[in-house]
């Protein structure tokens, strides 16, 4: 097919998608929120379960529809009371609590822009997005906001309200009365619980999701409410979602995938989620499946990884008869894997690929389609892609079939990033001409499956968290002792990647144990679990090219004992 060609039949699939949304009544334009909450809660579907909570202490909460959408209201309401106006961002740093969900989806009523975070993230992840995200609000918890938001409040100086979930006595107890800072559950309280919904443009911005790139400060993707067109059509093909399932992600908001998947798509579906607020635990994971009557799983590499680890014995103890689509994404999904859930679950695994930036599911072994371990499958319906060769500013494509090259995908998606917040050449160096450049190398077989390669960057994926280098570099140099700082990811069975750090030291500091450990937890206070290299080496110099550029890529060939390449831009021998 010709572009032109392509492009109208790109145009028309998107088109046939955009029917299936229902629109804010009176041709008010397209509201997220309208799609996946209100329009079911006004219909016969209202009594059924949206989300189904089961919290850390193993209590169980359901909210239906109806439910969902009165209080998404009232929040929604409250943001008006607090003077909160469209387009103003508020952040939400929760972990997986039913506040969280009721935050995002009423913030999207009122038009303003959300931004999950996860609650996993050390203080500098946290002020490293929310500052540059001009945040206005921040939904919280008292025990988050204590130890992580509160000595930063000085360097947000956007940041006008903290809503805290909980009790009013544990809000009071960290804070809440003064500053800004309130009880979440006394403002609700008084909150109107009917909202209308105002015009929104479909162009409106919705969505803020940070993610790492090589260099500099993290990248806010920004989505727009169109995206729900997206996250709809893709939930019902990729994942396979109809009516009548009972749908667990268990990604985590702070993600794209626990907002696209985790919220909006299942919702959108008319389909009930399971929200787990606890971590892995194999057991508990079967015995979730089993007690909720899971039909569709969606869940990332490492989770298999550590299911596979923990025995073919254990997953025998527990009825999974309802399950019947399973699907994971993140990060290489091991051939092996595919192959232990048909045996051991009795259905496969359909690995699929997007990214932040993408918004929703591009690539995808899809239900009823043969599935080639190891492989991402397809580019769904709408999506055109291609492999492909940055040259001259612009890009090659190469035809031939099993060859390596950069993953292109025609742009003008629904769910496609808008914007990096105040990054405008970062984000349309992203783009050449009518594709835009994935930063992941592939290869497509003669049948038209993709084959994920690797990065072209060194970004690192460890339990299917993006980490940028830069980031984590930074935090490591403000130690008095680190004089320099380059990190790389180091393979590793478990979780893909982990962090390794590479360090030297300003004269007057030796390399000893303790200061490893020192400098380790140093890492971990300012960054998070997620984040902290979970290994350090110390050397004398850091290698570097002539333009004084750390190059990670040689440290990462010697740490693998792979070929070094090219060394002519080495500043000298190290
Ligand atoms: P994120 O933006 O955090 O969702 O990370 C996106 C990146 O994760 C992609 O650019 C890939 O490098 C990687 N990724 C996502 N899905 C897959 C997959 N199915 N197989 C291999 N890598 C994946």
């Amino acid at each position: 097919m010709d572009s032109i060609s392509t492009r109208n039949a790109l145009k028309s699939a998107w088109a046939r998608a955009r029917a299936e949304m229902d629109g804010l009544p009176g041709g008010r334009g397209l509201n997220i929120a309208h799609e996946a909450v209100d329009r079911h809660a006004q219909g016969a579907g209202g009594d059924r379960i949206a989300f189904r909570f089961l919290s850390r202490d193993g209590e169980r909460r359901e909210m239906s529809f109806r439910q969902l959408a009165v209080e998404t209201s009232r929040f929604a309401s409250a943001l008006g009371d607090l003077g909160v106006e469209p387009g103003d961002r508020v952040f939400l740093l929760a972990g997986r609590i039913p506040e969280l969900y009721v935050a995002a989806l009423g913030a999207l009523k009122a038009r303003c822009v959300v931004c999950p975070l996860f609650s996993a993230f050390g203080p500098e992840p946290i002020r490293a997005r929310m500052d540059p995200g001009s945040a206005r609000v921040l939904v919280t918890t008292p025990a988050l906001y204590r130890r992580k938001v509160r000595a930063l409040r000085e360097q947000l100086p956007a940041l006008e309200h903290i809503l805290l979930a909980g009790t009013e006595e544990e809000a009071a107890e960290a804070g809440a009365g003064a500053d800004g800072v309130r009880s979440l559950t006394t403002l609700l309280a008084q909150a109107d619980d009917r909202f209308r919904i105002q015009d929104t443009d479909p162009e409106d911005p919705a969505l803020l999701h940070f993610t790492s790139g090589t260099t500099g400060a993290p990248k806010g993707a920004l989505h727009v409410h169109e995206a729900v067109v997206a996250h709809h059509v893709t939930g019902r093909i990729a994942l396979d979602l109809r009516p009548d399932d009972v749908f667990w992600c268990t990604a985590d908001p702070g993600w794209v995938t626990g907002t696209s998947y985790g919220i909006v798509s299942p919702l959108t579906n008319g389909v009930t989620s399971v929200v787990d607020e606890r971590e892995f635990d194999a057991e508990r994971w079967y015995r979730t499946l089993e007690a909720e009557k899971v039909t569709v799983w969606y869940t990332a590499p490492t989770a298999v990884r550590m299911l596979m680890k923990s025995g073919r014995e254990l997953p025998r103890r527990f009825d999974l008869s309802r399950l019947r689509f399973i699907a994971s994404v993140g990060e290489p999904l091991n051939p092996e894997a595919v192959v232990w859930a048909q045996e051991v679950l009795g259905l496969p695994i359909h690995d699929n690929w997007w990214q932040t930036e993408t918004g929703g599911i591009m690539i995808a072994n899809v239900a009823g389609r043969e599935i080639r371990p190891g492989s991402m499958g397809h580019p769904l319906p709408g999506v055109d892609a291609a492999v492909g060769r940055r040259e001259n500013g612009g890009v090659t494509l190469i035809e031939a079939v099993d060859v390596e090259g950069e993953l292109l995908l025609r742009k003008g998606w629904p769910s496609m990033f808008r914007s990096y917040v105040h990054q405008k050449e970062r984000y349309l160096g992203c783009f050449a001409g009518d594709w835009y450049l994935t930063g992941d190398l592939v290869r497509r077989d003669a049948d038209g499956y993709y084959w994920f390669v690797g990065r072209a960057d060194d970004v690192i994926k460890s339990a299917g968290h993006l980490i940028g280098p830069f980031e984590v570099e930074s935090a490591l140099m403000e130690h008095p002792a680190v004089a320099e700082a380059a990190v790389i990811g180091k393979p590793d069975p478990m979780v893909g990647e982990i962090v390794k750090a590479f360090i030297s030291l300003h004269p007057g500091h030796e390399a000893s144990e303790d200061l490893r450990l020192e400098i380790l937890g140093h890492a971990r206070k300012r960054l998070g679990s997620v984040a902290a290299p979970k290994e350090i080496a110390f050397l004398d110099d850091l290698p570097r090219t002539k333009s004084g550029k750390t190059l990670r890529r040689l440290l990462k060939a010697r740490e693998l004992g792979t070929p070094e390449g090219d060394l002519s831009t080495l500043e000298e021998p190290t």
